[in-house]
């Protein structure tokens, strides 16, 4: 039997003469298992774009997936997503909103780093008064988890609109109603991301496995100092700056069929490809597809990891559940006609699937240099004269902080800065992720270095 054409014919028709489709439904599941404990998630399915306007609503799904302990995880969990809307600016129109999006979420995640950064070195400089102080509180850091980090993968869903910002290896794909199930994350693990090993290295990390006893080594790629596998993350203050929070990000539209979003921590991809997690739960309600998926991951690899995982069905409103036959024929089609291959040239890893299917790409960016996520054309702040800074968003006058084509002055031995205005802080903070200054926490000592690297054995 010859497959439907219609509704093709019928999308295209809606796209072409930009006909106001309805808003979507929403509906969302959640299961988790915990090993660790280390595993946090954020539902949000009532946000407004404008307070006190449910015309203007979107939903919020995040994952944070901790490791050695879990403050930078809570931390994200709960200033993330008002430092990523503290980014957009007032009074802007929907389709502006959603294209400074990606923007605010980079500054978003920068300023969740560099506050709980603060948090954790301010302790640490409290007690820090001599070599013994020094020891007493090293140990007081690592054991109260003030040097902890975390994924993040944090979804944004409006109307038909996703937009996903992900540091670490917490994935998140979709799986469209013609069957092709496409990542919209990257996997920013040192062992899988050549791309993030050369960063890393070229701004002065060291990458290599772990030598235990006889020179042997063993376990994934990590970057010392520190030992992390993963090449970006929030938190994880004790590790070199290289291991940067600036989020890949991916914006895409969906076809008014919609499509069911499956995000998920490191315990179910380690167990599941995308293609099984999505396969695993089609055409049922997303409460229980989540629970299905967890229940997937475990039989196939039994409880290793913290294993969470969210099922988002963006749903169209006069059709109460996804349907769960696929539609081969009609997706090729039209993936040729709507869709592009992944385009960026950053961050492609042998796991990622091209973004194929009934899905418009928006959006795509992957770069760890801020100039580049940022772009120039933050306003000076007329009323007072002072300018506001791109990432933390702290008025601050011009000669304080770092402005568009600052010269040497600002960075030396660096070409100038082509970015937004930034202040004092948030300049080194910059410099530093580039690997331009040095900070005393990557002065480690050989003891502390194995201090460090004996928690990431267990990781
Ligand atoms: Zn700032």
């Amino acid at each position: 039997m010859k497959p439907p054409l219609v509704p093709l014919a019928t999308l295209l028709g809606r796209e072409l003469r930009n006909v106001k489709v309805e808003k979507p439904f929403v509906k969302f599941g959640q299961a988790a298992l915990a090993k660790k404990g280390e595993d946090y998630f954020l539902i949000k399915p009532d946000c407004e774009r404008v307070p006190g306007n449910p015309e203007t609503s979107f939903s919020v799904f995040a994952i944070f997936d901790g490791h050695n302990g879990i403050s930078a995880a809570i931390f994200a969990k709960e200033n993330l997503l008002g430092n990523v809307l503290s980014a957009i600016p007032q009074g802007i129109n929907r389709e502006e909103w959603l294209q400074a999006l990606p923007r605010a979420l980079v500054a978003g995640f920068v300023k969740t780093d560099i506050e709980f950064q603060q948090k954790g070195m301010y302790s640490f400089l409290f007690h820090h008064t001599c070599i013994l102080f020094y020891f007493i509180t090293l140990s007081f850091v690592l054991m109260t988890g003030e040097t902890s980090g975390t994924t993040v993968t944090f979804v944004v869903i409006d109307e038909w609109t996703v937009t996903v910002a992900s540091v670490g290896d917490s994935r998140c794909i979709l799986d469209t109603q013609g069957g092709v199930v496409s990542l919209l994350t990257v996997d920013h693990r040192l062992e899988e991301n050549a791309e993030e090993r050369e960063r890393v290295t070229a701004s002065g990390g060291e990458v290599g496995r772990l030598n235990v006893f006889g020179g042997n080594e063993v376990g994934p790629l990590r970057c010392w100092p520190g030992g992390l596998c993963l090449s970006r993350s929030i938190g994880d203050t004790d590790v070199g700056e290289f291991i940067v929070p600036i989020p890949h990000v991916k914006q895409v539209k969906l076809s008014n069929s919609g499509g069911r979003l499956v995000i998920a921590s490191d315990g179910i991809w380690d167990a599941l490809s995308s293609d099984m997690a999505a396969k695993s739960c089609r055409g049922l309600p997303a409460e229980l597809a989540a629970k299905l998926v967890v229940k997937e991951a475990l039989r196939s690899r039994g409880l290793k990891d913290d294993t969470t995982c969210l099922v988002v069905d963006i749903i169209p409103s006069d059709q109460p559940v996804l349907p769960s036959t696929p539609m081969k024929k009609q997706n090729a089609l039209s993936s040729f006609l709507f869709g592009k291959r992944s385009q960026t040239s950053t961050n492609k890893t042998k796991n990622k699937l091209s973004a194929v299917g009934v899905v418009e790409e928006l959006f795509e960016e992957g770069s760890a240099i801020l100039a580049e996520r940022l772009g120039k054309d933050f306003p000076m702040n007329t009323n007072s004269g002072l300018f506001k800074c791109a990432v933390c968003q702290v008025d601050q006058p011009p000669a304080e902080g770092l402005t568009v084509n600052s010269g040497p002055f600002f960075s030396p031995a660096s070409k100038p800065w082509e970015g937004p205005f930034l202040c004092t802080n948030c300049r080194k903070k910059k410099d530093a992720m580039e690997g331009k200054s040095l900070r005393s926490a990557v002065l480690l000592t050989n003891l502390e270095q194995r201090m460090v690297c004996d928690r990431y054995l267990v990781s």
